[in-house]
């Protein structure tokens, strides 16, 4: 069985304990926690507090860390990957490169494994973009999102000071999806793709229009794109905005002999995104328990990673099975 630690219990964490009751060879050894561990409600798991977990190098085969990608995995997952294995989901595009080069460089001098950035985007559509373009190489690859929330700058609205709870929609533009589809060749900014909706809750007496000032011109996450803020109260957010569904295409249009068009569509729809990207993870979890086995140090992306890394069937099973 691989042991596998959870590092911070929010929406993605608890799916990740979910996703592992689906799994046959894993199994949960603990929910790591920055906060009082009576105070967390897991579904089942034990709750530690972070200290607790310095102790258990070599009874953990990988750790899924789960904290926000805006403050908490740019130093929990180099902080970790010191003592274990890890996977994270760190999405803010701009900065992988330098998030990759911290972990990797903790990882390669403490013999660890460590796979970033997994989940969907980055993720699956990163694979998907690869395979797209390595297959199709004249051509054009699009990524739309939404309409769905983004976990990652929802936790970034809730991030800043003021603000006490907030969601953010992303809604892809209808009308340049149909014209690339019909084989229109558009030269698109961010901007044009998508739009941002934000609904934020504010505390006693925070000026609305300071904090939707720092929304809009907030870096990666908002300044490129067209964003709309509204300020609403926490009941209204309650019952309006806590299911947490999402989504995206990644649509390749290419051409191979002369004109002949080809389109490649990948496409999810997602009832729950954070249940689905937990479950990303756990497969990715696997492939770092295995590399680690392999003593392949450092770290990785999905880009990677073979893909038999990620099943439980043996060699002989998948290529009777899947080929
Ligand atoms: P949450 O805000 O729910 O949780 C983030 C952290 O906050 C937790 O690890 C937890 O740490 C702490 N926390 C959670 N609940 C509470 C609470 N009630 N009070 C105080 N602290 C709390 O974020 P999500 O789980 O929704 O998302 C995590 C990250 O996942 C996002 O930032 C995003 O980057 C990433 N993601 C990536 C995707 C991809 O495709 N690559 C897709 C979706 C998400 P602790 O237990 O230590 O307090």
């Amino acid at each position: 069985m691989i042991k596998v630690a959870i590092i911070g219990y929010g929406n993605l964490g608890r799916g990740v304990e979910r996703s592992l009751k689906q799994q046959k060879d894993m199994e949960l050894v603990g929910v790591y926690t920055r906060r009082a561990p009576e105070s967390v409600q897991t579904e089942g798991a034990q709750a530690f507090t972070m200290d607790q977990l310095e102790d258990k190098k070599g009874e953990i085969d990988v750790c899924i860390l789960c904290g926000g990608s805006a403050t908490d995995l740019p130093t929990q997952t180099p902080e970790w990957t010191h003592l274990f294995n890890t996977i994270d989901s760190f999405d803010t595009h701009a900065k992988i490169p330098e998030h990759f080069a911290k972990v990797d460089h903790v990882a390669k001098e403490n013999q660890t494994t460590s796979i970033i950035s997994t989940g969907w985007d980055p993720g699956l559509f990163s694979l998907n973009r690869l395979y797209a373009q390595s297959i199709l190489p004249v051509g054009q690859t699009n990524t739309f999102w939404g309409k769905g929330v983004s976990q990652g700058h929802s936790d970034a609205l809730r991030r800043i000071e003021g603000v006490v709870d907030a969601v953010q929609y992303t809604i892809p533009n209808s009308e340049v999806i149909e014209k690339l589809k019909a084989g229109e060749e558009l030269a698109l900014a961010i901007r044009d793709k998508h739009f941002r909706e934000c609904f934020v809750v504010l505390g006693e007496g925070v000026d609305e229009e300071a904090i939707r000032n720092e929304i809009i011109t907030m870096p990666n996450y908002f300044a490129d794109y067209d964003t709309e803020v509204h300020f609403i109260s926490q009941n209204e957010l309650n019952e309006n905005h806590k299911a947490m569904p999402h989504g995206g295409t990644v649509i390749h249009t290419g051409t191979t002999h002369e004109k002949t068009k080809q389109v490649i569509e990948y496409k999810l729809q997602l009832e729950s995104n954070p249940e689905f990207t937990a479950s990303v993870l756990v497969a990715y979890a696997r492939a770092c328990v295995r590399l680690a086995k392999e003593k392949h140090f450092g770290a990785y992306t999905v880009l990677d990673i073979a893909p038999k890394y990620l099943s439980d069937r043996t060699d002989e099973e998948l290529r009777k099975e899947l080929l």
